[in-house]
């Protein structure tokens, strides 16, 4: 592919394809995919992950907000699209898209069905969410009386799914805990089975619950990170790719003499004649301060180069003493080599921060 002539980001479809077929690979064949699209695709591209994870006949679509399902409908997504975390006010417009909101207590239960009710609905299909440990959102299991009352005769809507999430899917130190959450949502759908006289669809599973926790499966997976390409554990990530490598451009190559100062604050002092690189890409963009002062770094000609000095809004500082390299080189963030998840963790963060963090502003490329 072509070196980059400004900061991009680039979208490697073919890596989204082996991503998939290596998730799906885990599943047996009555289990359903659920791609999990929010924050625009994890950062890199809603629309374009979505329709190609369309292609290949992904079963179901989530996203956390009313406004990013409607992009997906006006890209042109006709597959189902969960809606995790809607809002109220958002309700009349979730049901113009056909998008499906997830329940998850009683205001939101109750407003949802007169959105419905005004919108002359019939069984508009509906998720309902469990708390089983995470405590985020979600009915607790003893809200089934309630739910049964709130929903049994009521034909607007009809319940699609029951689903919860893990709290520690990824922490083999934290199994016992997954595994009562696994047996707490069973116990909800059997209680819910017993009240209503039917069970709808059920689902739990994020990416490391698909890894770590196949009696989980249920009849539906969600996963988000595995897609983009991370595993949550060096064992895991090594069978995926990450789809998007974030690339620069060196703007301009500076000497600097003992004792100068480079950036904002004077926050760095040369120890000794160096050579510095200035990138265009800083905080704005996603790289936050906390990569700052030592800690993050970039990759020129296969070589590192520290982030010397604070984080500018547009721009960052690279230590390219020793690297053999001009004005105009390509820079490597993160992507194949090295991972979003070793650059996050010079900052002390995960690979789920850093990519969704990498802002509308950059260029999208995408590679089919
Ligand atoms: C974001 C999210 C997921 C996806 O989790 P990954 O760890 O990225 O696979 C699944 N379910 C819910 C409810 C979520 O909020």
């Amino acid at each position: 592919m072509p070196k980059a002539q400004e900061t991009i980001l680039e979208i490697d479809l073919k890596a989204l394809s082996h991503n998939f077929d290596h998730l799906k690979s885990k599943l047996n064949g009555n289990t359903k995919f659920l791609a999990v699209v929010k924050a625009y695709g994890y950062g890199s591209d809603a629309c374009e992950i979505a329709l190609h994870l369309q292609k290949l006949g992904v079963d179901y679509f989530a996203v956390a907000y009313v406004k990013e399902g409607v992009a997906l409908r006006d890209a042109g997504i006709t597959a189902p699209v969960l809606v995790l975390h809607p809002q109220p006010v958002n309700f009349k417009t979730l049901i113009e898209h056909c998008l499906e909101p997830s329940l998850y207590n009683a205001k939101v239960l109750s407003a949802f069905i007169n959105a419905a009710e005004d919108a002359n609905q019939k069984d508009y299909p509906v998720h309902i969410k469990f708390n089983t440990g995470l405590n985020r959102i979600g009915f607790w299991e003893n809200d089934l009386d309630y739910l049964h009352t709130s929903l049994n005769n009521v034909k607007s809507v009809r319940i699609k799914s029951l689903f919860s999430h893990m709290a520690a899917s990824e922490d083999l130190n934290e199994k016992d805990f997954t595994l009562a959450q696994i047996a707490t949502f069973k116990n909800i759908c059997d209680n819910f089975s017993k009240r209503f006289g039917y069970l709808p669809m059920l689902h739990m599973c994020n990416t490391s619950g698909i890894l770590n926790f196949p009696e989980a499966h249920l009849d539906m997976v969600r996963s988000g990170i595995g897609l983009y390409g991370f595993g949550n554990s060096e064992k895991e990530s090594q069978h995926l790719k990450p789809i998007a490598t974030l690339k620069s451009v060196i703007s301009q190559i500076h000497f600097i003499e003992k004792g100068e100062t480079v950036g904002y604050n004077r926050a760095y002092k040369s120890e000794a004649f160096q050579k510095t690189a200035t990138i265009p890409i800083g905080h704005a963009d996603g790289i936050g301060r906390q990569y700052g002062n030592g800690k993050g770094f970039v990759t020129i000609n296969g070589k590192r180069a520290a982030i010397i000095g604070n984080v500018c809004m547009d721009m960052i500082m690279v230590n390219i003493t020793n690297i053999d390299c001009q004005e105009g080189d390509e820079v490597i963030v993160f992507g194949q080599q090295p991972t979003a998840e070793v650059f996050s963790k010079t900052a002390n963060t995960i690979s789920y921060e850093i990519i969704t963090a990498i802002s509308q502003r950059i260029k999208r490329v995408i590679l089919k």
